[in-house]
């Protein structure tokens, strides 16, 4: 099973490389996308991941599909058991080479938590809103841009792919309530 690196780890550190446009539908891509999503489903409350958290340091994340179908009940920890399944069942959204192009002046403090910081939570400041511009799996470019849950997970990954982890913005850092 692949496991999920942690917090101690350099990977999670650097600066991850732009994904050389002419290599998005290579094979070796193809396949790592399947681990970040393969390691994503071993993680009940895990919606969405960055390619640094499976050790490879590129800049790609991949969100699930959940986070647009059903964002009320993802922030009800109560009703987790069964997203692993719908993971499975309404696939993911893919970020190659993403930019964040637009964030709003509005801001708000979220709890947030890390696959890769186990098991720590957090309160951090993200933008209310944010625009992403990015390649899916199959090379072509697209422009998202989101509200909600989705606007700070794209806050978050991004991060990620610069070497930043939640931890060093949070507040109020404390173990998650299992
Ligand atoms: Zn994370």
């Amino acid at each position: 099973m692949l496991s999920i690196v942690q917090n101690s780890d350099p990977v999670l550190r650097a600066k991850a490389t732009e994904v050389p446009i002419a290599d998005i539908k290579s094979a070796r891509i193809r396949k790592i996308l399947k681990n970040m999503t393969s390691a994503l489903e071993t993680q009940d409350d895990g919606v969405a991941i960055a390619a640094p958290q499976i050790g490879v340091s590129l800049r790609i994340f991949v969100v699930s599909k959940a986070v647009i179908e059903m964002p009320a009940e993802l922030h009800k920890r109560a009703e987790m058991k069964d997203l692993r399944e719908l993971k499975k069942r309404l696939g993911y959204l893919v970020f190659i080479n993403p930019v964040i192009t637009k964030l709003s002046r509005e801001k708000e403090i979220l709890d947030e938590g890390c696959l890769s910081v186990r098991p720590l939570y957090g309160r951090v400041k993200r933008a209310k809103k944010a625009t992403v511009t990015a390649y899916d799996e199959r090379g072509t470019r697209f422009t998202r841009g989101a509200a909600g849950l989705l606007a700070q997970i794209f806050q978050h990954e991004a991060d990620h792919l610069d070497g930043v982890l939640f931890i060093d913005k949070a507040t109020n850092l404390r173990e998650m309530p299992r």
